[in-house]
């Protein structure tokens, strides 16, 4: 299939709204520009996720377009956004700290505009908290509403003096072709759908990013092309739930494809070397899949996947859909049909009704597995998640004991997997110049690793092929080969 075959969802005109409100937003921020005697400045700092991290890429993409310069010194900036995140609590914790900062900074400059917005803002409680004990917060807004970002900012603007909030509960509008203003040259997330159906019983994310909406091909595949023509080697495709993509569109309409068509298709667009995913579900990590990435070099030789817990019944109270043999059978076929790629996990330790037997499973799963690495984190309780309400909690004192044990093996696991790239020569995507020895480059392997190594600057942004010369568990050195 051509991507001219597919449909877009979009007809524009929402675009064509929010492009009209850039340009007035231009006009307020030429204003500021003359009180400042200099062009404001915009400091936005994301918390979270890489679907975070794209979506403050789309804000400050705006702010550039309508005038701002970007900065990353808060103490510098005209206007602070803060993109929160509330997977977790000290996530929360740390954006009402910070808070607590810019207070000060509100008080030296009076022209000062702080706005926030993200997961966090979709849960009641937190808005009400920074109504009553943050007010000078000056705008708030939710996930669903991104989109208004230019339109809310006017309005902010317009009623000047009086803070704004505007949350959504839901939406199924998808707004394409907004500015953006990219992190990194050479490599970009690239949203295939937005939401999650899953609700896991921890999580929070289907409260706060509503149900699964997906992009259609073409708008994913245009995308890709416009990056591509701009310079862009790599792309990760995100999503709650990547391998559900598309499961929302009717059938027989011709955009319903399955996820690994979808990543074959990306891998066919001109210019794009490398194709990542974040993050698959292993409930529907299909066989067509495995068999996508075992025939396409182009994909990246990494699986993030999941495990959450190795018992069986914790895995049942958590709404998870699988086993661990479910788990383990997974592991298996994909450890046998693609033996070059890494497989990495996220944890969860002290769920409610979790004992030291429990994560004694979870821990036969990650030897087992012998993941690459994992990322282990401790039960945190969501309000409005139905664990919140289980009764039978986990002590601090207990959980900390099964964490250390887990995290202990982890890292032994992860130092043996690490080993066996020793002497390889690998496609390295050439990052930055090394942040503690500027003779060496920092590159990324395909399998997610970071590798330094002797080289010039004039490489970032390039493939080359470096040679492991030493392993140090979560990054390598090498050279490059000849
Ligand atoms: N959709 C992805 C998935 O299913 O893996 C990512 C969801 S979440 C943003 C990323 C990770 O945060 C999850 O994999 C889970 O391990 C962790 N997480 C989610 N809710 C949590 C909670 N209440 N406490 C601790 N960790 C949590
Ligand atoms: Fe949360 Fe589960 Fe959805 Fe991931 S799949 S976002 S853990 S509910």
């Amino acid at each position: 299939m051509n991507p001219g075959d597919y449909q877009s969802h979009n007809d524009g005109e929402e675009t064509r709204r929010q492009l009209a409100y850039i340009d007035r937003l231009t006009g307020y921020v030429s204003t500021l520009r003359d009180e400042l005697g200099r062009n404001p400045r915009a400091c936005v700092v994301t918390f979270g996720c890489q679907m975070n991290a794209r979506d403050s890429e789309k804000l400050l993409g705006i702010l550039i377009t309508a005038g701002y310069d970007e900065t990353d010194e808060e103490s510098d900036a005209d206007l602070i956004l803060y993109n929160t995140c509330s997977v977790r609590d000290n996530a929360n914790q740390r954006v009402y700290g910070r808070l607590g900062v810019l207070k000060g900074y509100k008080k030296s400059n009076p022209h000062l505009k702080v706005v926030l917005c993200g997961c966090m803002m979709q849960e009641e409680a937190c808005v009400n908290k920074i109504r009553t004990s943050y007010s000078f917060v000056d705008l708030i807004f939710g996930t669903h509403n991104i989109f208004k970002f230019a339109e809310l900012m006017c309005e902010m603007f317009e009623n000047s003096g009086h803070p704004g909030t505007q949350v959504w509960n839901e939406t199924d509008q998808i707004v394409e072709e907004l500015p953006v203003r990219r992190k990194y040259s050479y490599k970009s997330g690239v949203n295939i759908m937005f939401g999650c159906n899953n609700f896991c019983t921890y999580c929070i994310v289907p409260y706060v990013r509503g149900r699964e909406r997906s992009r259609s091909p073409k708008d994913i595949i245009r995308e890709c092309e416009k990056l591509a023509a701009d310079g862009v080697k790599e792309i990760m495709l995100l999503g709650q739930n990547v391998n559900s993509y598309g499961n929302d569109f009717e059938e027989g309409n011709p955009d319903k494809i399955s996820f690994a068509k979808l990543i074959d298709e990306v891998t066919k667009v001109e210019g794009i070397e490398r194709v990542r995913f974040m993050t698959p579900h292993p409930k529907d990590f299909s066989d067509e899949l495995i068999d996508v990435i075992a025939n396409n070099k182009k994909i990246a030789r990494h699986i993030h996947l999941p495990l959450q817990s190795g018992n069986t019944e914790i895995l049942r109270r958590m709404n998870r859909k699988y086993t661990k043999d479910d788990f383990l059978n997974l592991v298996n076929k994909i450890r046998t049909k693609l033996p070059d790629v890494a497989i990495t996990t996220d944890i969860i330790v002290g769920f409610p009704g979790e004992t030291k037997e429990d994560v004694d499973d979870t821990i036969d799963v990650v030897r087992k597995s012998a993941f690459d690495n994992a990322f282990t984190f401790i039960y945190s309780k969501r309000t409005g998640t139905p664990a919140a309400s289980f009764e039978d909690q986990v002590p601090e004192d207990v959980v900390k004991e099964n964490f250390d044990r887990l995290l202990k093996v982890v890292q032994d696991t992860a130092k043996e997997q690490s080993l066996k790239y020793k002497g390889q020569v690998q496609e390295v995507l050439v990052e930055n110049v090394n942040d503690h020895d500027d003779s060496l480059m920092t590159g990324r392997m395909s399998n997610n690793t970071l590798v330094h190594f002797p080289g010039g600057e004039d490489l970032i942004g390039k493939m080359v092929k470096v040679k492991i010369t030493e392993c140090h568990g979560f990054y390598f050195f090498g050279e490059i080969a000849e």
